[in-house]
């Protein structure tokens, strides 16, 4: 009789252990796994080659239409993100930005702003402007410009319109690029 107790004991435990080691492999599948986070998932310290080739050509495409333009932003820091998050908020001077360091493309080197260059060598940000004569406003020139070339343009969203900003995401959304996603090196292939 005892024997049989230590027998059944031993077969419930089995049954137990069998059970609790079954639940844990289960809810570790069930755990999110982290996608092909790519190699190079640090931050990059400046433009990506395409967008620096795409700057590039915008400036010498305006350049051909008779309009100078000055590129007043590339690569971003997320510390300088933070700095231009502050201003308008817990520093003084107007808002600029809605993205917080990490949150906007230029962290990622896939962003630039660009400004106007009238004759007198200033940087303006005058949509109006036509310094080409041409009748057309010289800023709405170089955004269409600008999305030939593939830019997505700032002036575009719907909530915070951010006219100077031009941007190419190669289809990832900040979300990815916070968790480690980078669009392709084109010099790696
Ligand atoms: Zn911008």
């Amino acid at each position: 009789m005892k024997v049989n107790i230590v027998v059944w004991l031993v077969i419930l435990t089995a049954c137990v252990l069998f059970i609790v080691f079954y639940i844990e492999n289960q809810s570790l599948e069930l755990e999110p796994q982290d996608d092909d986070l790519s190699e190079n998932s640090e931050l990059p310290e400046e433009l990506h080659p395409i967008v620096e080739k795409k700057k590039d050509q915008l400036v010498e495409k305006a350049g051909n239409q008779g309009i100078t333009i000055i590129i007043t932003e590339g690569f971003r820091t997320v510390g300088r993100q933070d700095e231009l998050y502050k201003q308008g908020r817990s520093e003084e001077g107007d808002i600029v930005t809605y993205a917080e360091g990490g949150e906007s493309y230029h962290n990622y080197g896939l962003a630039i702003d660009f400004a106007l260059q009238n004759e007198k060598g200033r940087a303006i940000w005058d949509m109006n402007y036509d310094g080409n004569n041409n009748g057309e406003s010289d800023w709405m020139e170089v955004v269409e410009i600008a999305k030939e070339l593939g830019f997505e343009w700032g002036g575009d969203w719907a909530r915070f319109k951010d006219y100077p900003h031009l941007q190419m995401d190669f289809g990832l959304s900040i979300y990815e690029l916070k968790r480690g996603k980078r669009p392709d090196d084109p010099a790696s292939d």
